[in-house]
């Protein structure tokens, strides 16, 4: 695929999700979809239901801009806005917030912290009362406005973090205004300020399962259990979006988990503009990268949906990469570099990738961040972006940017899985 950067305008929303077959499908079945659906709940009319005002920040924005915060809304959100949103949601109560580079649209509920989180879940509060002073950080019962502004600080957290990771500042990137000039002899950094694209980050968290399904059927013609990502061309933002009760979120840590695997894939296909695909082992390693920085026991896949069901447990990944590299199992990169699509990925797979992510990472970050310069953003004398030739790349990449042939990277990383990896 290759994409002419300067003329996307006309697009439309693209799915762009965790089951890279099913929207498609959808799609075709929109009008049938959209049709038989209504809303979840009450009318509009139910609207005063609504709690505006937060009982933390109060609405108060001089306190929410010293917290790196914008508003409570409302704001455009999805292919609509955060009040269409909660028309559509009728009495379901729905809590928004704007940070600098995400909106937010929340529905968790209250949430008693248990024993196993305590010390999490503080350390954040206390975070959060550095600039909120009314929160008690040593509560154990989470509001659904805290657990809003909880989500956004991990969010931000992140997106800090994946910057600096890459090493690079905001302004490092467009001002969305501007065209790309390609004789200027300056990289292309992508089309707009928020780490390439023009616009901020989508995140939706439902609690039921019919308003989960209802946003993504108004918004993108689609009805999943699982999370999801979608790219909105038109406006330039990326969405992310989970139910909380799905099977595998049970618990606010697990939430956060998932939410951090799936933000390491928005902000890297984000990152200089998403035109085209990365190969999946890298943003899949990527992913799970981020989310067992979190916590090493929880795991999404990013798969078509129906296949096996995969080990659903992180804490084994370093002793069962091992056991793969001793029975001479694991992927070489060479072959996984030739995957296209997640459900090329298998069990075994899914621990390869990330073992190599990691350990491109944590054998340099700077190389890792060139290494990502070289296969993010590329872009032919013209200014058009050009995925085609990524195999090509990534062998040249590895090569010049770490020194490894594709044998050598492999020597290396099995030594270093045998050497550090727990045997059980
Ligand atoms: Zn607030
Ligand atoms: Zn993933």
């Amino acid at each position: 695929m290759e994409v002419p950067t300067l003329r996307l305008e006309a697009g439309e929303t693209v799915a762009r999700s965790t089951m890279p077959l099913l929207p498609l499908l959808s799609l075709l079945l929109l009008p049938a979809v959209l049709l038989a659906s209504a809303p979840p709940s009450a009318p509009p009319s139910a609207m005063g239901a609504q709690e505006k005002v937060c009982p933390w920040c109060k609405n108060d924005l001089v306190a929410l801009k010293t917290a790196g915060l914008v508003s409570h809304g409302p704001f455009i959100f999805g292919v609509a806005t955060s009040d269409k949103v909660a028309e559509r949601l009728g009495d379901v109560r729905v809590y928004f917030l704007e940070s600098a580079h995400l909106r937010i649209a929340s529905m968790l509920g209250e949430y008693t912290v248990p024993d196993k989180e305590a010390k999490k879940i503080r350390a954040e509060l206390k975070e959060l009362k550095a600039a909120l002073p009314r929160i008690d950080d040593r509560t154990r019962r989470l509001d659904p406005w805290l657990r809003l502004h909880i989500a956004a600080l991990r969010a931000e957290k992140q997106y800090a973090a994946f910057l600096d990771l890459l090493g690079k500042k905001e302004s490092d990137f467009p001002d969305g205004e501007t065209v790309y000039d390609p004789g200027s002899g300056k990289p292309y950094m992508g089309e707009g300020p928020y780490l390439g694209e023009k616009d901020k980050y989508d995140l939706y968290l439902a609690e039921t399962l019919a308003t989960y399904q209802d946003l993504l059927v108004q918004h993108y013609g689609v009805t999943t259990k699982k999370p999801q990502r979608w790219n909105s061309i038109k406006r330039g933002a990326m969405f992310f979006g989970l139910w909380s009760k799905e099977e595998n979120l049970n618990s606010d840590t697990a939430i956060h988990a998932c939410l951090a695997h799936n933000l390491g894939h928005n902000y890297l296909d984000g990152y200089r503009y998403y035109a085209y695909d990365l190969p999946v082992w890298l943003t899949e390693g990527f992913g799970h990268w981020w989310q067992r920085a979190i916590d090493i026991e929880y795991v999404n896949y990013c798969n078509i949906e129906g296949t096996n069901p995969l080990k659903q447990t992180g804490a084994g990944w370093q002793a069962d990469t091992r056991r793969l590299v001793m029975r001479d199992r694991a992927a070489p990169l060479a072959e996984l570099t030739r995957k296209n699509s997640f459900a090329e990925l298998d069990q075994n797979d899914h621990l390869v990738v990330w073992s190599k992510v990691d350990f491109l990472i944590g054998t340099d970050r700077k190389k890792f961040a060139a290494f990502i310069d070289r296969l993010k953003g590329r872009t032919d004398t013209e200014g058009f972006t050009l995925s085609r030739g990524l195999p090509e790349a990534q062998r040249e990449a590895l090569k010049e940017i770490y020194g490894w042939s594709y044998p050598e990277f492999e020597e290396a990383w099995k030594a270093h899985v045998l050497a550090t990896y727990a045997t059980q």
